[in-house]
């Protein structure tokens, strides 16, 4: 039977000591070893089931993963202080100096600087490519090309990526497949389709509360247990460590991403229609106008929708800044940075979180200045949002 994400979380289920519902919290950073021994071996790496120190592990964040890897159908996960966190421990995990690094160019723009701007100074060099365009990718691949890196739908034009042949590119020039699945969590499962490594923010729709920043990585055992190494492992050695308590807060959370997703995608695509026959640019997977709406209707579990993002191109930045702060001023959501809050959430892309894409790489590849991102929130009547929004757009507008 194909592998349903949500069942797989719920049949994770996790109880304490006293029979109470939810788990306990482990309130420690370090624990008590019984014999001498096994201490000299939990840091020889040669007993993996005892709990050394918090940065490593924890019980909470081990229940967090375990929920994490049964969603993303991995054998295991670890989890980060934030998506950053385990993006930049995933690629110095597998990338060393002289290596070569293919990655959409269509990408969160923390992803972009660090690959960009950063890794170079340790001679690993990245070629940002059209993802959509297989054959650039290919034509992009050298001998020292370790790494394949791109999201499963991307930030801010909301491309999809076509994870079978990408994967197939990879599995023949032996890179590792690296697949953010930040803005899908659910409605794609990357390892589906072969992805080998998935990254996530925790901070967006799979918390959903915008109350902390976290992240995971879902993949094999052997390589996340390569990221916890005492001696080697990045996320270990970088400390980029999500606390217990955050981590038990995100696993709540976690209990009800299937129904927020549900809803997300149904008013995100009700307001795509709505805004689409009113005659403006709008970008959303779901809409059949979407050049990538075939690939993403075959990539997704349909139950949850496309997920809660789109983009309107209101023509010109002075447009869109009126349009948000009266919408604003309406109570249709925040002016903020940021995705899969309750609440709708609506930013300017070019000038906030796509600012480290310099002006010229932006016209090149579609990203206007008046485009604004919208995270849908999980409003009850998304009718009467629509109909709010709408005169606060036809104000400025017309
Ligand atoms: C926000 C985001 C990140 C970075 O996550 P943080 O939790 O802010 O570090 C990475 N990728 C995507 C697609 C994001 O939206």
């Amino acid at each position: 039977m194909k592998h349903n994400p949500a069942n797989a979380i719920q049949d994770v289920h996790y109880t304490d000591a006293h029979g109470g519902i939810n788990p306990a919290i482990s309130d420690s950073s370090t624990y008590t070893f019984k014999k001498a021994q096994d201490m000299a071996d939990t840091f020889a790496g040669e007993k993996l089931d005892a709990f050394l120190y918090s940065r490593h592990s924890s019980p909470s964040t081990n229940q967090l993963c375990e929920a994490l890897s049964a969603m993303e159908n991995t054998e295991a996960a670890q989890v980060f202080a934030s998506g950053m966190g385990a993006i930049t421990s995933v690629i110095l995990q597998l990338c060393k100096a002289d290596d070569h690094i293919i990655s959409s160019r269509t990408i969160y723009g923390g992803s972009y600087a660090f690959m960009k701007n950063f890794l170079p100074d340790f001679h690993i060099k990245t070629n940002f490519v059209d993802i959509t365009d297989l054959k650039s990718v290919k034509a992009a691949i050298k001998p020292e090309t370790k790494l394949l890196y791109c999201e499963a739908v991307s930030n801010p034009l909301l491309e999809t990526a076509d994870l079978e042949a990408l994967k197939k590119i990879a599995t023949e020039n032996n890179l590792t497949f690296v697949v953010d699945n930040t803005f899908t969590p659910l409605v794609i499962t990357p390892t589906d389709f072969g992805a080998d490594v998935v990254v996530y923010s925790l901070t967006k729709f799979i918390n959903g509360s915008s109350d902390t920043v976290g992240g995971a990585v879902c993949g094999t055992l052997d390589f996340v247990n390569s990221l916890k190494d005492v001696n080697n492992g990045a996320a270990m050695l970088l400390g980029q460590t999500l606390d217990s308590l955050r981590s038990a807060s995100v696993l709540k959370n976690l209990r009800t991403l299937p129904i927020r997703m549900e809803k997300h995608s149904e008013n995100a695509l009700y307001l795509a229609e709505k805004f689409e026959k009113d005659g403006l640019k709008v970008v959303y997977p779901g809409l059949e106008s979407h050049p990538s709406h075939d690939l993403m209707s075959s990539q997704i579990n349909k139950e949850f929708g496309y997920s809660g993002l789109l983009t309107v191109d209101f023509g010109s930045i002075e447009n869109a800044n009126l349009i948000m702060e009266k919408m604003q001023d309406k109570n249709l959501g925040s002016l903020a940075v940021s995705l899969g809050f309750y609440r709708t959430l609506f930013s300017a892309s070019g000038s906030s979180t796509s600012s480290e894409i310099s002006p010229e790489e932006q016209s090149e590849m579609g990203l206007t200045e008046g485009l604004v991102r919208f995270s849908v929130g999980l409003d009850f009547d998304i009718k009467r949002t629509y109909q709010m929004m709408k005169s606060c757009i036809d104000e400025v507008m017309s």
